[in-house]
């Protein structure tokens, strides 16, 4: 099996180290990586978010696209005899704006190696909002609004369903990133699911996932946060996902060099054993 970084963002990212995405890429070939995806954040529809500065923050803005693209376009050739850099996005999935999403994809598709799509924002008490923005506003956004955690919780797995459902016919690699990324403040907000609606909910999602042809991103990042301390992928999700024959790719959602390859031991030991190099 190749050794691949799969979720890594670039020096375009604003609420990351701002680290020369190069120096990213040669922290990979020094760790042994011989396939390196970069996703960075793509621009959201018109109007989730009406600050610009916040804006900018999140994601890519439209007019920094192709910049973006030939930024990595450039990488890619410039490595190739050491690392196979694939040109990729993490695009959000807003299940109110499927059209811009589709629509999105597609106008894209031809500059990509590699997509990734993650639910990051669901319905809240003032229209779209982050569910790993902040805990205050976990709270005041969709506590508030769910009146309970696991009514914020459903609310979210129904958005991934639907998501799942809406796989975007694209001939290039597409993966569900941080499918568990709804529990990154799980320690101040724990929850226990019921098991009655969540059990054969959670295995018709998962055999979905498998029908539709999606991959999962073995996401590590929860493991740093101090609320989760938790893969974004948990045991029972890998569970099914061995149930179901899902592919899982290793991802370390690096934002910043020392991020990249983080705790890749663990993929290692849950997936890749013996398969690696
Ligand atoms: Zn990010
Ligand atoms: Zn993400």
């Amino acid at each position: 099996m190749t050794k691949w970084d799969g979720h890594t963002h670039s020096q375009f990212c604003q609420h990351g180290s701002g680290e020369p995405t190069s120096e990213m890429v040669e922290r990979a070939i020094e760790l042994g990586f011989k396939k390196y995806s970069i996703t960075e954040h793509a621009p959201l529809p018109k109007g989730i978010i009406d600050d610009p500065v916040l804006a900018a923050d999140f994601t890519l803005l439209p007019d920094q696209l192709e910049d973006y693209f030939a930024h990595i376009k450039e990488l890619k050739h410039r490595y190739v005899d050491k690392i196979k850099v694939c040109v990729g996005l993490e695009v959000d999935y807003i299940a109110s704006h499927r059209t811009y999403f589709n629509e999105f994809v597609e106008a894209c598709s031809k500059h990509l190696d590699d997509l990734i799509v993650s639910v990051h924002m669901i319905q809240g008490k003032n229209g779209i909002a982050p569910i790993d923005f902040s805990p205050e506003s976990f709270e005041s956004e969709l506590l508030n609004c769910y009146d309970s955690i696991e009514n914020v919780h459903w609310a979210y797995w129904s958005d991934v369903e639907k998501m799942v459902l809406d796989r975007p016919e694209v001939d290039i690699t597409a993966r569900i990133g941080h499918l568990g990324l709804i529990n990154k403040y799980i320690k101040q907000y724990p929850v226990s699911y019921n098991k009655d609606r969540y059990e054969p909910f959670f295995d018709g999602l998962f055999s979905m996932i498998k029908q539709k042809g999606w991959d999962l991103d073995f996401n590590v990042a929860g493991l740093k946060k101090e609320l989760c301390h938790d893969m974004y992928i948990s045991d029972w999700m890998l569970e099914l996902c061995g149930k179901y024959g899902i592919n899982l790719i290793y991802g370390s959602d690096a934002h910043d060099v020392a991020s990249v390859g983080q705790f890749y031991d663990r993929y290692q030991r849950l997936i890749g054993e013996d398969k690696d190099e």
